[in-house]
């Protein structure tokens, strides 16, 4: 995969406006500051097309990206962010179960995780939730560059016993280092193609 165009289709904030047009959608999950923003550039190969480190203080929309012409990434409000009201994350909540509950063009899901963090119960509870409802899904560990290689061992284990998913089926990855795109991309293909 190449991504040769990316463009913001739609920012949601009810179900009423995700894009109904058939083509595949494939999900971005992950708590707050896990490097969700720095993801989404990295492998979209800009430096600021998804904002990285907007503090979060209001409900934000699932922003849907739509690449190549061919399928959407849905970039979902990151999750777990300690420092918002009970309402606001009831609302993003809300807003993050709506869209999984309901549409029909999800097809695969990237869950960022921190490589450097045991998975939190909310991570725990979202992987679950794609297992449950069949969504092809793939663990991405975010910030590798931040441990040495043994470290990183060490992490991917307890992220693979936390998560019960495969260890050599997650990517380590880095947006700094570009570390781990080719194998994202992969990913995207495989979903992409099927
Ligand atoms: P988001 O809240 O999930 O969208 O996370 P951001 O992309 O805004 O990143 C949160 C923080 O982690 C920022 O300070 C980023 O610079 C940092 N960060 C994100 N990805 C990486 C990475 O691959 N390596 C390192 N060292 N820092 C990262």
């Amino acid at each position: 995969m190449k991504v040769k165009s990316i463009e913001l289709k739609v920012s949601a904030y009810n179900k009423t406006q995700y894009p109904n047009d058939g083509l595949k959608q494939i999900a971005v999950i992950g708590r707050s500051n896990v490097g969700k923003s720095s993801f989404i550039n990295a492998i979209v190969n800009r430096n600021n097309f998804a904002r990285v480190s907007q503090k979060p203080g209001k409900t934000q929309g699932i922003n849907f990206y739509i690449v190549n012409n061919t399928f959407y990434l849905v970039d979902l409000p990151g999750y777990g962010y300690a420092e918002v009201s009970k309402e606001l994350k009831k609302q993003w909540s809300i807003n993050i179960e709506t869209y999984l509950n309901t549409s029909a063009y999800l097809v695969g899901a990237i869950m960022l995780v921190d490589i450097r963090h045991k998975p939190t119960d909310d991570d725990v509870l979202m992987v679950n939730y794609l297992k449950n409802r069949n969504i092809n899904f793939q663990v991405v560990a975010t910030k590798s560059d931040k441990l040495k290689r043994y470290e990183m061992q060490m992490s991917l284990k307890v992220i693979s016993d936390t998560l019960s998913v495969d260890k050599e089926k997650i990517i380590p990855f880095s947006s700094l280092k570009k570390a781990g795109v080719d194998d994202v991309y992969t990913y995207l293909d495989s979903i992409v193609e099927a």
